[in-house]
């Protein structure tokens, strides 16, 4: 027994004593087990709640590091050592702060130190580059050993990028609206202004505020569409469909545009292929694409191809049009981009359908893309997941 009792102090606490009587030591014996136990299962407790925390600590997207007030680092998670760029000391010493060979950031550390109180700073590293990021040093006051602090580095990057993209998109916007609208304003002003009584002119000049007026609405509902897949909670209505009979019917609305400009329209789809999907989404993906194949094109063809391929669906709109050189191509979904501006506008484009085809698509967990040859002509393609598509994946990269 007091072997056991040596051992369990040692914290060898898989120890157990045989128990075959029924007197006062095995009585004891007995409780020493319990004992060994109920310490081994606490220990087993406390050993995953420990994982399960250094697990969360080091998957934040921030550095973080628990310093003791004369600096050194207690505790730090890897995103902490790769922000300062420097590598995790090994070997049992305890690191400090200035191993992580970044003076300001020691600088604002010891600042909060000595002042006693939290801080919170935008402050640049460097390590390969300059970078912002924003620090923040705060006690822990629940802290055994008081004056422990708390060291968070987040990088602003994402933040400040997705800020620009918007700022961005504003002054896009009111730039898009800005112009039909001066157009219209400057004609009814020249209605008003006696070109009421000009009868050789005002009916050009209302057909031009007509005409300026639906390329603000086409706008206005494209945004609409763009932000209604961008919502956060976009939700898909996902039902079981003939994606061929959708392929087939979406091909058949275009016949009359296409004919009216010289095209032939072709669509090679098997009779059956049924995929989980929201119809109104992939329609709204391929109007976008046969509008543009028949809008950019000037003579030849243009041809839908619907192919089920390793438990996806994918669509192909090829054309014989003027094509996309290589250096526009990576840059073609992003909203407002256009190649040919004034062919973009005299057809009533925005600018922003294939955002709208790269959300509706990626709504599905789908995938798009270009090929091109200038002269030649160009492929634009998306695949569906044919099952199971993922209603919940938002947009992969919001404001493209
Ligand atoms: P738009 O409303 O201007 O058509 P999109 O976002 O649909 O806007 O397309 C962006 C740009 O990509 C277009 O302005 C055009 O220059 C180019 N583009 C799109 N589809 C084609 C195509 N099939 N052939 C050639 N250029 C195309």
């Amino acid at each position: 027994m007091r072997e056991a009792s040596e051992s369990l102090g040692r914290g060898e606490l898989a120890i157990r004593l045989p128990v075959d009587a029924h007197d006062e030591l095995a009585a004891l014996a007995r409780v020493l087990n319990s004992m060994a136990e109920n310490l081994q299962q606490k220990l087993t407790e406390l050993q995953a709640e420990r994982d399960l925390s250094q697990a969360v600590i080091g998957n934040l997207s921030e550095g973080v590091a628990l310093l003791g007030s004369d600096l050194t680092i207690r505790h730090a998670n890897d995103r902490f050592w790769a922000l300062v760029g420097a590598d995790r000391p090994s070997g049992a010493m305890i690191p400090r702060l200035a191993s992580a060979r970044q003076p300001h950031l020691e600088e604002i550390v010891r600042q909060a130190v000595r002042q006693g109180l939290a801080l919170r700073r935008e402050a640049a590293l460097y390590v390969d580059e300059r970078r912002e990021y924003e620090i923040t040093v705060l006690p822990i006051r629940e802290s055994p050993e008081a004056g422990d602090w708390l060291l968070t580095i987040r990088d602003l990057k994402p933040e400040r990028t997705m800020a620009n993209l918007r700022r961005e998109f504003v002054a896009n916007v009111s730039h898009e609206l800005k112009t039909p609208l001066t157009s219209i304003r400057g004609y009814a002003e020249t209605l008003l202004q006696g070109g009421l009584e000009d009868e050789g002119n005002r009916s050009r000049f209302v057909e031009t505020i007509h005409a300026q007026a639906v390329r603000l609405e086409a706008l206005v509902e494209d945004l609409l569409e763009l932000a209604d897949l961008e919502r956060p909670d976009a939700a898909l209505e996902i039902k079981d469909w003939n994606f061929a009979e959708i392929a087939r019917e979406m091909a058949s609305a275009f016949e009359e545009v296409a004919e009216r400009r010289g095209l032939e329209l072709q669509l090679d789809a098997p009779r059956d292929l049924h995929a989980r999907v929201d119809r109104n989404r992939i329609e709204v993906a391929m109007r976008n694409l046969l509008d543009n194949a028949i809008k950019y094109t000037d003579a030849g063809s243009v041809k839908v191809t619907v192919r089920a391929e390793d438990g996806d669906v994918r669509v192909s709109i090829t054309d014989t049009g003027r094509g996309i050189s290589p250096e526009h191509l990576p840059r073609v979904f992003e909203r407002f981009y256009r190649v040919d501006l004034g062919r973009s506008r005299a057809f009533g484009g925005t600018g922003l359908g294939l955002s709208i085809v790269k959300h509706a698509i990626e709504l599905h967990g789908g995938r798009v893309g270009v090929v091109s040859t200038p002269g030649a002509g160009t492929t634009f393609w998306f695949e569906v997941p044919a099952n199971s598509p993922k209603a919940d994946a938002g947009p992969r990269n919001g404001l493209s």
